[in-house]
């Protein structure tokens, strides 16, 4: 078997219609894993992607999905998707903003529930409206029974956590992590070594008190490197996915994990960074 010498780590947000930032269309999202199917990818687990960090081979054609947040929109539109096309996913919920109720429509299941744009989400968020426009942990439970999504965490609340004073943040964060893990092990039955930072925003001494609280394999949103065996599973490298059609996706995730002009791609992708910064 050949065997994968980098594993890229998608990042999705949201799937929905409305149109805003973060947001893949259902369109594209599914040319996306028309794209991954025609080509033969093959979507990890959490688990066989520590492997591949620790050593052990993957198929040479391997991914890892991931979700941030816990969107409505994940179960009515990414859910139905990903398991039409055969594919799985990882999704890192912030635990306190999932809701108790019965499951709502998906695609296929005739009226769907309204999926807003980014900012709507936030601004609902934010005015206590929560359950309009995150998961419910029925929906969660299916989903995972279903064997399509795993469930992470990504923090309690995804406070800015640079936001509270110093002197209280790492007691705060090291709250939060508790907080969350305490909610996985209660709604699921149990908690992985697996986090994603939230809002990707961490300081190196936040790294061990994740590690301390039982995370091992910490998430970011950095995208210029690669996931390759002895990658330091503390900073695992993330490529946002864009709204983007099948054959531009497709572009992304080659250089991605090709191992010769992945790294070239990022070093011109920070270079171009650093210049505008200096603008
Ligand atoms: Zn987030």
């Amino acid at each position: 078997m050949r065997t994968a010498p980098v594993v890229p780590v998608l990042m999705y947000h949201h799937v929905t219609p409305s149109k805003g930032m973060i947001t893949t269309s259902p369109e594209n999202f599914e040319n996306q894993l028309a794209w991954l199917k025609r080509h033969g990818y093959r979507s990890l687990t959490c688990a066989d992607f520590a492997q591949h960090l620790n050593g052990h081979p993957v198929a040479h054609k391997s991914i890892l999905i991931t979700f941030d947040d816990g969107y409505l929109d994940n179960w009515v539109y990414a859910y139905p998707l990903l398991k039409r096309y055969g594919f799985n996913a990882a999704l890192f919920l912030v635990t306190s903003w999932i809701g108790e109720g019965p499951k709502r429509q998906h695609l296929g299941q005739g009226v769907l529930p309204e999926t807003p744009m980014h900012h709507e989400c936030t601004r609902r968020i934010a005015a206590g409206r929560i359950d309009d426009v995150m998961l419910r942990w029925s929906e969660v439970e299916h989903m995972r029974n279903d064997g399509v999504f795993e469930f992470h965490s990504h923090s309690h609340t995804h406070k800015r956590w640079d936001k509270i004073s110093p002197e209280n943040r790492l007691v705060h964060v090291a709250r939060e992590l508790d907080l969350s893990r305490q909610t996985l092990q209660e709604k699921l039955g149990e908690v992985s070594d697996h986090f994603c930072w939230p809002e990707g925003y961490f300081e190196q001494d936040y790294i061990p008190i994740a590690q301390q609280a039982g995370f091992r394999y910490l998430y970011t949103t950095t995208p210029y490197g690669q996931n390759r065996p002895g990658t330091d599973p503390a900073g695992i490298y993330r490529a946002s996915v864009r709204n983007r059609g099948g054959k531009m996706f497709g572009q992304r995730v080659w250089i991605a994990r090709n191992p010769m002009v992945g790294p070239v791609y990022n070093r011109w992708r920070l270079w171009k960074r650093s210049n505008r910064k200096h603008e």
